[in-house]
This record gives structure tokens, C-alpha cells and sequence, in this order.
């Protein structure tokens, strides 16, 4: 906290990123209203593995039951919609980049309420250096570095991406699969750890953080967990 804080917040009282209001803003994230906060945290009945919604009494979902994703398990702060999924679009295609700091709080908050092992760094799934000249940011990139401080993990730019997969939302389901598959690669020169944290904004079929997890564990990596704003 700068000495400029208190002044600013006098100046610009401290608005919910989700609803814009002043009050019950007196939490650990400060910029997201409490009512807010219960609606956007704990998705109930979800994957262990993949966090998928609604799986009811089963721990894992039919899809990882049949497929072996390459990370151990996903978190994310809440399902893909309602104005978790407008924060989002904000963030993403609307220029709000400053939602990176609350959107990764919610995060790391999620990542350690999972309990899962201990932790030894951040990498974010990387964008493809045509959609960074587009949007002048990288979403993941900005959400790990906030999620690295919080935690007190290092951040590792070592995934790159080899393929752009731009296409990805309007493809189907078995096509992403294809589409994502051999996109990335790691950079040898940077040093891993046996546990990384993988973040991306989103999780939807699960493709892009399987092949990417998939490329960490080729390089070394032991175990890889997945963190992400929506699922
Ligand atoms: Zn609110
Ligand atoms: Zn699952």
C-alpha cells in the first residue's frame, strides 16, 4: 500500500468490480462487495479433477472418468456466466486490465482454499504474439503475476506458444482438441519446479490447460495444477 492509498480511496472510495457498490467492501479483497463475494465463490458439486460443475454425488465428472487430463486438478472461482463471465469479457476484450489485480485475488483465494501440495511457481498459459499485439496485454500473464504475489510464488514465462489458436471459441468440443494439441512448447533456459501452478482465464473443455500441462510435465515438471477465473 502506497502513503497515496488513503488518500485516493477519500478521493475514489473503493467501488465492487461487480456491482459498483461502496459497501461491505471490508474484506480480504477489498474491491468486491461481500454479497458479491458469496455469489461468485464455491461452485458447488464440482469435478475434483476438473472442476466441472454439477457432477452431484459423483468426485469426478464422465469426461475425466474417460479422459486422463495432464494436471492433477483445476480450481476456479466460480462458473462461466452471470457477472463473473461480464468481469470477464471486461477484462478481456473491453480494455479492463485493471480487473487483473481483484480477478487474481479471487483466484489465489480459490487456489488456497483447494489445500492442495505445496506449490513452486506460477506459469501462465501463454498467448499467441498476434493476440498480444491486438490487445496490448496478456490476460493469464497479468493474472499469474498478481497470483505469484499473493501466494509468494515466483512467475515462470516458460511456455510459449508455437500455434495460434485463435479459432478456439467457435470451434466444437472435438475440434479444439486437434486445434490445441502441439501449440506449445517450453523455453529450456527456464528452470521449473516438481509442482507449478498453470493459470489461464478460462477453463472450457479443459484442452488448452491439458496440452499445456502436457508440455510441462514432458519438461520435467511432476505434478501440475490448474487455476483459472471461469469455468
Ligand atoms: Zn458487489
Ligand atoms: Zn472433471
Amino acid at each position: 500500500m502506497s502513503l497515496l492509498t488513503p488518500l485516493l480511496d477519500l478521493l475514489f472510495p473503493p467501488r465492487c468490480i461487480f456491482c459498483r457498490s461502496r459497501n461491505h467492501l471490508e474484506n480480504e479483497i477489498g474491491t468486491v462487495c461481500d454479497p458479491c463475494l458469496e455469489e461468485v465463490s464455491d461452485p458447488q458439486n464440482c469435478c475434483r479433477r476438473c472442476a466441472y460443475p454439477h457432477v452431484g454425488q459423483a468426485e469426478v465428472c464422465s469426461a475425466c472418468g474417460d479422459r486422463a487430463f495432464s494436471f492433477s486438478a483445476a480450481c476456479s472461482v466460480s462458473l462461466y456466466r452471470g457477472k463473473l463471465k461480464k468481469a470477464i469479457h471486461k477484462y478481456k476484450y473491453k480494455g479492463g486490465k485493471d480487473l487483473a489485480g481483484p480477478l487474481g485475488q479471487l483466484v489465489s483465494r480459490q487456489v488456497r482454499r483447494s489445500q492442495w501440495p505445496a506449490l513452486g511457481a506460477v506459469v501462465p498459459v501463454p498467448l499467441h504474439p498476434d493476440k498480444l499485439l491486438e490487445r496490448g496485454y496478456d490476460q493469464a500473464l497479468l493474472l499469474a503475476q498478481v497470483i505469484g504475489a499473493e501466494l509468494e510464488l515466483p512467475v515462470k514465462k516458460s511456455l510459449i506458444r508455437t500455434k495460434s489458436t485463435d479459432s478456439q471459441t467457435k470451434l466444437g468440443a472435438a475440434h479444439r482438441w486437434n486445434n490445441v494439441a502441439g501449440a506449445f512448447d517450453t523455453d529450456p533456459d527456464i528452470e521449473l519446479p516438481k509442482r507449478v501452478l498453470l493459470v489461464d482465464d478460462l477453463l472450457t473443455t479443459g484442452a488448452t490447460a491439458h496440452f499445456a500441462g502436457q508440455t510441462l510435465l514432458k519438461a520435467g515438471v511432476g505434478e501440475v495444477y490448474v487455476a483459472v477465473v471461469g469455468r
